[in-house]
Formats: structure tokens, C-alpha cells, sequence
């Protein structure tokens, strides 16, 4: 019978197993899971920050569909080496597996930079639900909190700390928020909300040392600044696991490098979610940190292994809770050249629509649902939407959705 192995079994990798059933696929799933616990969501693990009590809510899938599918979910079982010759995937010396596809679903872990103190306790990343429980735990003492990155993960623990009544600093080494993911409009309203909670930032600078004995007691900034701090979030980003495929031939430059069709260098191997760099944009290589891409990228893959080829042309969003704002980003903001403010209703919800030589590029809105689905859409389906639309105080995004004729 024929054998799909999946190495990561989170937010990509449940959905290839869950897809390929979907689509009818008759072979054997084995799903490698190196953590021990049934795969669970991670955008909760930086908001509502959890409850260590209730992990069950978390739940991707519950065990009970891993059975009723005939998906053999390996728990606690990492994958040490693939043999691209023996097409066989390696737990450990003892156990080996043959496949006939092969899908690296391996995500990523949290960069840890090489700074004296580390180690000190309660200096945490976080990425999974250990991390997680650990920092839940960490807060519940803790004062005077440092997050180390003003990126999506960093500014939404920042949120909870601060909301909690922790004096709560944010320093990052570049010049503003969220300079790779959010257009400067949008990343400074996101600023001035932090500080209206009390989130006090340092940017342009960057943690030489953390001093503590034992546990964390204050960062020192390489401009000299000493800040007190109890609890320290080292948020500055992710490294893609491509290790394991490095080892087995496979090409990897920042995430293991795949075509349209997240095939990897070898026939028959692919990769998705955050650890693959595919191509996008006129054929610029992109790693995208997103449930949708990752699950998005597991269908795509699906329908390859059951012969229904297709290449990957999702546009990608994202979404960030922080205090009462819900953040919705569709389509990508870099290149923009053009940003206009859309009102959305008199309760302070807004959108930006970012433009390219009058080309819609982007829409990031706050608690502006109906901008972001709508946006989804206008710019899945290459809608002509243009800058003099937005001009008219009238103009309803979802009803020029519908009126519009697909230019794709
Ligand atoms: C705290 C947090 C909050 C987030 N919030 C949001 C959000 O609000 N919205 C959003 O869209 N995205 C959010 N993200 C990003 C999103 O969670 C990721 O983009 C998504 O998890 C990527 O899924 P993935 O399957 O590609 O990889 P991952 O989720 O990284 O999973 C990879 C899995 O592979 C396993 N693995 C690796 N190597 C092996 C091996 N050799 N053998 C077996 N298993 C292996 C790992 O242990 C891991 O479980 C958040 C991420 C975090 C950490």
C-alpha cells in the first residue's frame, strides 16, 4: 500500500493528513510528531495568555480523529534521518519507514541569540506549549517584564502583561514595531495603543547582558540603559528547522527551498508552512509565519500526492489579537507606495488599503472585519479596485466585491 509520511504534525502538517483524507487518499498517513501532546493551535499561546489547567481547548483535532481517519499519529517520535535513496524516514537507530511521499511539515523554533545571561530563569521564549505554561507560570510573580522584540509574538505578550498591570518594557534593535510584517501607518497606531496601556518601547537598541543570580534581575541595553526585570521574553524571531533536511540533500536557504508546487529539490518531497521558502511575488523566495499559509500550503500538497497537481497562489493573511483590537492584515505590505485610511464604523474600527502604482497590494484593519474578508477576496480574485473607489465616503468594500467583475 502506498505510504505518505508527514515529519511535524502542528498546524501544516495535521492538515496534509486531514486533507488527504478529504480527497479521498487510500494509502497509509504516518504523522511524526516530536512533541508529546495531540497537536495543538499556537496563536492562543501568546494571547489570552493560557490557562496551564485547560491544554484540551488547544487541541487542533481531538484524538478520536486521528482514528476514525486511519492517521497514525506518532507521538513523541522525531525523526532523525531521511535516506532519499532507501526512501525511508529514520526514528532513532531502531525504527525506519518507507514512503512513497514525503511531506516536511517542520516549522520552526525560537531564535535564542547569544547574549551573557541567557540562561538565567525566567528568560523564556516561546513557541510551544511548554514555553507557554512555563511563562504563564513566570507571570503570575513577576513585576517588571522585558520583551526582547517588537514583533507579532513580543507585542501580543506585551499586551497581556501590561493589561495585567506589569510594568512591561519592549526594546528592539530596529527603528519601529513590526518592521517586517506591518506597514508603518498600521505599526504606529499599534505603538500608541501599547503606550496608551502603558508598554514603554526602546528602540535602536538592543540587550547586551542579562544580570541576575539564578533568575533575571535586569537587562543592560547596549545604550547603556540597566531596566529592572523579573521576567524577560526573548521574542526576536524564528529559525526554520531545515537541519534535517540539510542532512538528507535537500536544498535549504532560510527554509527548505521549494517550487510553485512545494515540491522540495527531490520528486515526490515537499515542505510547507514555516519551513519553506517558496516562491511569490515574480518569483522572490518567501517564508511566510502563518496558520493560513501553513494550512493553505498542506492543501496544495494534498491534492499533489492524490494527482491533483496545482501550483500555490494563495494570497496570505494574518491575523493578531492585542488588548480590544483585532488585527487583520490580506495580501503583503512591502513595495506599497500609497495608504489610505478607510473608517470602518464610528466604534474606531478602520482599514488601511495600501496601494502600488495604483494596484491594491494590501489591507490591514483593525476590528474591521468585514474590510479584511473582503479584501480577501478583491485581491484572490485580481479585483480592480483602485484609490478613487476609497475616495467616496460611501464606498462599501463588500459591496464592490460583489459588483465587480474577476479580472483573474
Ligand atoms: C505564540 C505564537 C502565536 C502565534 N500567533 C499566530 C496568529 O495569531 N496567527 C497566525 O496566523 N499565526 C500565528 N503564529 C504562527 C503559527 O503558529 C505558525 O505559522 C504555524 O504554527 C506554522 O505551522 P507549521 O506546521 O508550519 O510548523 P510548526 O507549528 O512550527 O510545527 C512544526 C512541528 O514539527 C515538529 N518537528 C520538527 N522537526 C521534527 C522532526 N524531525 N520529527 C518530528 N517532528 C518534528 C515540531 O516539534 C513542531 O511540532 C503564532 C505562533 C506562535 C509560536
Amino acid at each position: 500500500m502506498e505510504t505518505t509520511v508527514i515529519i511535524g504534525a502542528s498546524h501544516g502538517g495535521v492538515q496534509v493528513a486531514a486533507s488527504l483524507r478529504e480527497m479521498n487518499y487510500s494509502g497509509r498517513i504516518i504523522l511524526a510528531a516530536e512533541e508529546p501532546h495531540l497537536p495543538y493551535h499556537r496563536p492562543p499561546l501568546s494571547k489570552a495568555l493560557l490557562d496551564p489547567a485547560q491544554p484540551d481547548g488547544l487541541m487542533l483535532r481531538p484524538s478520536a480523529f486521528y482514528e476514525q481517519k486511519d492517521i497514525t499519529l506518532r507521538l513523541g517520535k522525531r525523526v532523525d534521518a531521511i535516506d532519499l535513496d532507501k526512501h525511508v524516514v529514520r526514528f532513532g537507530s531502531e525504527e525506519a519507514i518507507g514512503f512513497d511521499h514525503l511531506v516536511l511539515a517542520t516549522g520552526a523554533r525560537a531564535r535564542i541569540p547569544q547574549i551573557e545571561g541567557i540562561n538565567l530563569r525566567n528568560v523564556l521564549t516561546l513557541r510551544t506549549l511548554p514555553d507557554a505554561k512555563s511563562l504563564a507560570a513566570s507571570l503570575t510573580d513577576a513585576q517588571d517584564v522585558v520583551v526582547l522584540g517588537a514583533g507579532m509574538i513580543g507585542l501580543e505578550f506585551a499586551a497581556v502583561a501590561a493589561r495585567t498591570g506589569r510594568r512591561t518594557t519592549v526594546i528592539d534593535a530596529t527603528s519601529r514595531p513590526l518592521l517586517r510584517g506591518l506597514s508603518p501607518e498600521m505599526a504606529q497606531h499599534l505603538q500608541q495603543m501599547h503606550e496608551a496601556n502603558g508598554v514603554r518601547f526602546i528602540f535602536d537598541d538592543g540587550i547586551t547582558a542579562i544580570e541576575g543570580n539564578e533568575a533575571v534581575t535586569a537587562v543592560m541595553t547596549k545604550s547603556g540603559q540597566r531596566i529592572n526585570a523579573d521576567l524577560v521574553l526573548v521574542a526576536v524571531g524564528v529559525v526554520p528547522n531545515v537541519e534535517l533536511a540539510v542532512a538528507a540533500g535537500i536544498e535549504a536557504d532560510n527554509g527548505i527551498v521549494v517550487d510553485t508546487h512545494l515540491q522540495t529539490s527531490h520528486e515526490g518531497i515537499y515542505a510547507i508552512g514555516d519551513c519553506a521558502a517558496f516562491p511569490a511575488n515574480g518569483g522572490n523566495r518567501l517564508r511566510i509565519e502563518s496558520v493560513q499559509n501553513a494550512t493553505d500550503h498542506a492543501r496544495t500538497v494534498a491534492a499533489s500526492i492524490v494527482g491533483k497537481r496545482q501550483p500555490f497562489n494563495k494570497v496570505p493573511w494574518f491575523w493578531s489579537d492585542q488588548y480590544d483590537a483585532k488585527l487583520q492584515i490580506a495580501g503583503l505590505w512591502n513595495g506599497y507606495d500609497q495608504a489610505i485610511l478607510r473608517p470602518s464604523g464610528n466604534d474606531g474600527s478602520f482599514a488601511y488599503y495600501l496601494f502600488a502604482n495604483d494596484k491594491l497590494l494590501c489591507v490591514e484593519a483593525i476590528n474591521a472585519p468585514g474590510d479584511h474578508v473582503a479584501a480577501r477576496k478583491i485581491l484572490s480574485d485580481g479585483l480592480d479596485l483602485r484609490p478613487e473607489h476609497l475616495a467616496d465616503p460611501r464606498f462599501d468594500p463588500k459591496l464592490f466585491m460583489r459588483q465587480q467583475p474577476s479580472h483573474s
